[in-house]
């Protein structure tokens, strides 16, 4: 090839300009090349009757010859075409035209692959099928380097070209300025860096100040993992160069702080990528994963254990359904948030905190400390995805004024809220609308006891936006459960298929009368209780589930029941609002 890569002018251009791109390496194999087009000498064009000189050809022919032997080789040296690729292998490529003096020129064409290749079948269909002389650069491992060369002047080629031309294959748009920009790596930072300290060692021994940047010290930490302050503290006393620990000394105090910062970069181009999906969309994909523990699911196997022995009070089909419509809109009226109550060691916790699993736990909002009165709520407003809150007592809460009642309701309905955030950050409240999924957890004993600022009614009015799932069964052997993202995933997609085929739209009942098939009629065996159903308008279905379960309850008589009790029955949460309010105006009359 070097014969035919002869300058036109002289010899001397063409191997300063094969040099400057950087080696063709005959069996590399990479994604990215920097493909040279460089002239051909008079005398081996005429030697060669079928090369073509590129000088002859426009930005875009010479683009699509290349694309055309990437996506099209030829199998053999005789030169057929095989099958073509489904779709093509290119994925974009950047050409840029240099002028010589003369007027003559060559190109460049920086070029990205969807997978490693081996260039020689490129080059060998570029030259036999298009008459094509190349060079396939190899100094380039990725792609912005490989634009770089031909996109940004350098001291060796102050003047680039400026009429580039584009390809890729979405179809879309790319900004050469951004695909020219190396992407940021915690090592080569660091290490540049160092490299820069080295080269300043003299400017320091003269007592000039040489920086250390937060970005600096993000890149040690990440490179280095010092992911604590001791960690960090102590790698920068062993192996800190002067400025380094300068640094850390002065900013000591906020260094955890730096230190959430860098992970916060770190975690950055993952999280904008799922940032994309819908939290439905996200469930979904991780059903279709495989389960992270294989067949040996502990959580797989603790869940259907829950469900197993909590049959009698709720089924898991309407657990799932339930989660299923606050995490697809949001809670309000008709999606009320589930609420799994029950002693300890009834696995209520276990079934959800998955959800950390799930969505990430720093995208779950978790249950605020009862002593940060004024701004519990603040980090409600950090991009969450899901509130999970275990072993949360609405009651205790709003007594602590951390989150009133009123803004209970309103928060939970899908209405605006003001949440308060620190003075010095904002102007002090913040309007705030909550239209992800939500779950809570607590101990059932006195949960719902009015206290000195919450009534009853506050607390009818609690009961209305969640929808009590009843733990009632103790399991054994619950400590340390691991997470499991697919499985939670998958119980409740499938709870929610089931759910689908079975008719949908009716509301999701803890049909209790119907799976243990037991028929008492309505309301039969306590005594008014049929009345005050028929009285109150309740459809039958729910009238039997009531009847139920409180009869299970032991009541003989409808006037044994308060009206806490009846708000905590499980078959309450099936009640539209105005059918209870209609059930609670007849328990008084
Ligand atoms: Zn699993």
């Amino acid at each position: 090839m070097a014969e035919a890569l002869q300058g036109a002018d002289s010899a001397q251009p063409v191997a300063d300009l094969l040099e400057s791109v950087g080696v063709e390496l005959s069996d590399a194999r990479q994604h990215v090349y920097l493909v040279t087009f460089a002239r051909l000498l008079a005398a081996t064009l005429a030697a060669n009757p079928a090369r073509r000189d590129p000088s002859g050809f426009s930005r875009e022919q010479i683009g699509s010859c290349l694309q055309d032997a990437i996506d099209n080789p030829m199998a053999d040296a005789v030169g057929g075409r095989p099958r073509s690729n489904q779709g093509g292998i290119v994925v974009k490529y950047v050409v840029f035209r240099e002028t010589h003096q003369d007027g003559s020129y060559h190109f460049h064409i920086a070029v990205k692959l969807t997978s490693s290749q081996r260039f020689s079948a490129f080059k060998r269909t570029l030259l036999q099928r298009h008459g094509l002389v190349s060079n396939w650069s190899c100094s380039h491992s990725s792609f912005w380097s490989a634009v770089r060369y031909g996109f940004v002047p350098s001291e060796a080629k102050p003047v680039v070209d400026a009429q580039c031309f584009q390809w890729a294959a979405d179809g879309l748009a790319w900004d050469l300025f951004e695909a020219s920009q190396e992407p940021f790596r915690a090592d080569s930072w660091r290490q540049r860096r160092e490299k820069r300290e080295k080269k300043d060692k003299q400017a320091e021994a003269e007592g000039k100040s040489i920086g250390f940047t937060k970005l600096d010290l993000l890149s040690l930490v990440l490179s280095k993992n010092l992911r604590t302050k001791r960690k960090l503290l102590t790698y920068a006393q062993n192996h800190g160069t002067v400025p380094m620990q300068s640094f850390l000394s002065k900013h000591q105090r906020r260094l955890p702080e730096f230190i959430e910062d860098a992970l916060e970069w770190e975690s950055a181009p993952a999280e904008s990528a799922v940032e994309e999906l819908t939290d439905w969309d996200l469930l979904c994909q991780a059903a279709d994963q495989p389960c992270p523990h294989g067949d040996q699911c502990v959580y797989k196997t603790a869940c259907d254990q829950i469900f197993e022995l909590n049959a009698a009070s709720f089924s898991w089909v309407s657990l799932a359904v339930a989660l299923r419509s606050v995490i697809v809109s949001g809670p309000s009226k008709t999606r009320r948030v589930p609420f799994l109550v029950g002693s300890t060691n009834s696995g209520k916790s276990t079934l959800l905190e998955s959800f950390d699993s799930l969505f990430g736990e720093v995208n779950v909002f978790h249950l605020p400390a009862l002593t940060d009165k004024r701004f519990a709520l603040r980090n409600w407003l950090r991009h969450k995805r899901f509130v999970f809150w275990d072993e949360f007592k609405p009651v205790q809460f709003a007594e602590a004024e951390c989150l009133p009642i009123p803004q209970f309701l309103k928060a939970f309905n899908g209405d605006l809220f003001e949440i308060q955030v620190p003075q010095n950050a904002h102007d002090g409240n913040v309007d705030f609308r909550w239209t992800r999924g939500a779950a809570f957890t607590a101990k059932e004993r006195g949960l719902f006891t009015p206290a000195e600022f919450v009534t009853a009614e506050d607390i009818f009015h609690i009961k209305a936006r969640v929808h009590l799932f009843r733990c009632s069964a103790r399991l054994p052997r619950l400590r340390g459960v691991p997470q499991c993202r697919h499985h939670l995933a998958q119980w409740i997609r499938a709870g929610a298929s089931i759910f689908d085929a079975a008719g949908g739209l009716r509301p999701a009942l803890p049909a209790l009368a119907v799976e243990a098939g037991v028929d008492v009629g309505v309301g039969g065996g306590v005594q008014g209780l049929a009345e005050l159903l028929r009285l109150a308008a309740i459809p039958e279905m729910v009238a039997r589930s009531l009847g139920t379960e409180i009869l299970e309850l032991g009541a003989v008589h409808i006037r044994e029941l308060s009206v806490q009790d009846w708000c905590e029955l499980a078959a309450w949460g099936g009640l539209r609002p105005l059918q209870q309010r209609r059930l609670l105006a007849s328990l008084q009359t």
